[in-house]
């Protein structure tokens, strides 16, 4: 007699290291054939560990990009004249191409104004007003990287094949993803996330909810999506069985467990039975991020 065997279902896990790898590699054949290289200035404020971390990230991710890096390092005590000084010097420097003012500021300091201080031409995190407009009106700007990367992987549990670098308005790399007739919730509003994602999203075709803290039974929400989006920043809030079956799962979340350990916003281990495809955190969404600041970087330069 034959014994029925269930196997279970596990997601297809979308790897960002793989996926930034090819993009840091397709920036890197462009800059080889420059006769002088992009450069990206990160001005960085105090002795925040966590920013530390994403700079030396980022001084890596340049080196194999091609991409030439120069650091403002400045102390705690700086005032917000000290760095609006350091901002409109890089501002007028032609051989800087891209800045970004690594946050968060020490307390106290107008991270706001000091962002809209950096010259839309050069704002490589895509956070300056008239960069936020262009992505709202579907004009050609720079796109916040967190939601351009994730964009990028959601193309990437769609099968394309195609260099991911391939411009056009929607940012790089994104006019060929089609959402027509989906559903896409993004968990989260924030500024440098939730809203842009979202904007992506419609861009793509997509048929967008955005949840926040004021969503009405999260979980069947949740549960409409074709593809869920998290950016909340609480551990493992998103459950398996607020995912609809066979949905793309980007997490976006960085959480520190009390073991020292990182964890995203979804419940990976019960998510993976359920979902299509699902990004692990750590080695998701984050890589995409610094991948997609040098396309930046190099976007700013043409
Ligand atoms: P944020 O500014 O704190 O925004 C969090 C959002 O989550 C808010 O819109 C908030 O709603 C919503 N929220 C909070 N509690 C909720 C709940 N119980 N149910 C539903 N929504 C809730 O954070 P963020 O800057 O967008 O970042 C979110 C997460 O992504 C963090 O873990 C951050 O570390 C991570 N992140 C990762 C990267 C990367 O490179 N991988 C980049 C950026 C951010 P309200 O607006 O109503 O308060």
């Amino acid at each position: 007699m034959s014994k029925t065997v269930f196997m279970e279902h596990t997601a297809q896990i979308i790897d960002g290291k793989i996926v930034s790898n090819r993009v840091l590699g397709e920036i890197a054949s462009q800059t080889a054939s420059m006769a002088t290289p992009p450069g990206l200035a990160v001005i960085l404020v105090g002795d925040d560990p966590a920013s530390h971390v994403y700079v030396a990230n980022k001084i890596k991710a340049c080196a194999k990009a091609g991409i030439r890096s120069i650091e403002h390092r400045l102390p705690a005590t700086s005032t917000n004249e000290d760095i609006a000084a350091v901002i409109d010097a890089l501002n007028s420097d032609t051989s800087v191409n891209g800045i970004l003012l690594q946050l968060p500021l020490p307390r106290g300091l107008d991270e706001d104004n000091l962002v809209q201080r950096i010259a839309p031409e050069k704002d490589v995190d895509g956070l300056t007003i008239p960069n936020i407009g262009k992505l709202v009106a579907g004009l050609d700007g720079l796109v916040p990287c967190t939601p351009q990367g994730s964009m990028l992987l959601i193309r990437e549990a769609l099968n394309k094949t195609s260099p991911s670098l391939q411009g056009g308005g929607k940012g790089e790399g994104l006019k060929d993803i089609d959402l027509s007739g989906k559903n896409a919730v993004v968990i989260g509003r924030s500024l440098l996330f939730g809203k842009p994602m979202a904007q992506l999203l419609l861009a793509a075709n997509a048929t967008v909810t955005t949840a926040h803290s004021k969503t009405q039974n999260l979980d069947e929400v949740c549960r409409s999506a074709d593809i869920l989006v998290a950016a909340v920043g609480r551990p493992k809030m998103v459950k398996g069985n607020w995912i609809k079956p066979g949905a793309i799962v980007i997490d976006v979340g960085i959480n520190r467990l009390d073991t020292g350990k990182l964890c995203g916003d979804v419940d990976f281990d019960d998510a993976v039975k359920v979902a299509g495809a699902i990004t692990p955190v750590p080695g998701g969404v984050g890589p995409m991020t610094i991948a997609c600041l040098m396309a930046n970087t190099l976007k700013a330069t043409k």
